[in-house]
């Protein structure tokens, strides 16, 4: 593995790129909001991932994404790429559904003390423990029949994928978001703060014996947490009180939270102030405040670090762009290929502020870092 320059996902995306509000970049292509009707959709809520109306509104995404530069050519297959076997592999399966068309999938998580295997799951998804498998995958695309031309749409997971490859780099990304969850704190709680606290809460809930009282929701999560530093509830009395199944549901602590609300201190007040009338709402990312320290801690982990730092420092600290999956990209792209990435991350941790933009700080795609993988442009050029 080593290092090949410095790049950004804007390099082989250009602006195709889709966040959770379901709002490309490419201004060109209009967003779920404005095209729910024509998507084919009941209303203009923002489906999640997993939904069907997720896969309907990224159907509508790749046809229009096609139609800018080749207005002739139907997409008439799909290739997807992603880090987790349930969340992408379903998600590849409902695109591919939606858009009745053949595909192929690629799930990537490098474990290299493990023989490099690339194993079929069922309705052409494959699981890889090397990212460098993407080269072998595609030959075994092709030879399947996929053509690989401009008929085809190619969607590559952003997250832990693209970037901060999983097994490699994830953990970068990880540690952004906890960051930001403590600066956060630190900021808005000030003497009420207790970073142990924090950690200890966060450590305890994120397990997924707790999805459904977070619904692995990272904005409840947050709140939580905050909560629980600020002394509204100790963690083992919120705990007793999740196993006895007295506390089902994120909406019913923050709705007895607001109960509580005014013993508690003046930061976690503003929290609550802000959050609740969202999760009222709706809104599946409530917690806007956590959400643009997250970008902020993320941000700052994008080509900070010297060219010749070593590896393991580099994975360690940076995001990096992940170099097979950029090679395949631009392999593909040359053949004509519809490219586009697609992020679970709300607008709030992606994007700046308009102040910040005025700092110099850009979109995570158009943010620079370092490329790190091995390179698998002999075998592509092989295919
Ligand atoms: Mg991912």
């Amino acid at each position: 593995m080593q290092t090949f320059g410095t790049t950004s996902l804007h390099d082989l995306f250009d602006d195709l790129v889709i966040l959770r509000n379901l709002t490309p970049f490419d201004q060109r292509v209009p967003s779920l909001v404005d095209a729910w009707q024509a998507m084919g959709l009941a209303s203009p809520r923002i489906p999640r991932k997993h939904e069907p109306d997720y896969a309907r509104a990224s159907v509508w995404f790749v046809r229009r994404a096609r139609a800018l530069e080749l207005p002739g050519a139907a997409v008439r297959e799909l290739l997807f790429i992603g880090d987790t076997a349930m969340a992408d592999g379903n998600a590849f399966r409902n695109l591919a559904q939606a858009g009745g068309w053949p595909g192929w999938c690629f799930i990537g998580a490098e474990k290299l003390s493990a023989p490099a295997s690339l194993v079929a799951d069922g309705d052409n998804v494959s699981l890889a423990n090397r990212w460098a498998l993407l080269a072998d995958w595609l030959a075994t695309a092709k030879a399947a029949g996929a053509r690989l031309d401009q008929h085809t749409a190619v969607v590559v997971d952003m997250d832990k994928t693209a970037i901060a490859a999983r097994g490699r780099n994830a953990a970068v990304i990880d540690n952004a978001r906890v960051e930001g969850l403590h600066r956060t704190a630190a900021g808005l709680l000030g003497d009420a703060f207790d970073l142990a606290r924090v950690q200890a809460a966060h450590n305890e809930l994120k397990e997924p014996v707790y999805h459904p009282f977070t619904a692995d929701n990272q904005d409840y999560l947050a709140y939580i947490c905050l909560a629980v530093s600020a002394g509204l509830i100790d963690l083992p009395s919120l705990v007793g009180q999740i196993q006895a199944g007295l506390m089902r549901s994120f909406e019913q602590f923050i709705a007895w939270a607001d109960g509580e609300i005014q013993r508690a201190p003046a930061g976690l007040q503003q929290i609550h102030r802000a959050v609740y009338p969202l999760v009222q709402a709706g809104d599946p990312t409530p917690f806007k405040a956590f959400r643009r320290q997250e970008y902020l801690c993320t941000v700052e982990r994008f080509g900070r670090l010297p060219e010749q730092t070593a590896l393991g420092t580099l994975l360690a600290e940076q995001v990096c762009i992940t170099q097979e999956v950029r090679e395949m990209a631009l392999w593909l792209k040359r053949r004509g290929c519809l490219l586009l990435t697609m992020s679970d991350k709300p607008d709030e941790a992606t994007l700046p502020t308009p102040e910040q933009a005025r700092q110099g700080y850009l979109p995570l795609h158009r943010t620079p870092t370092t490329a790190v993988g091995e390179s698998i442009a002999a075998r592509l050029a092989d295919l």
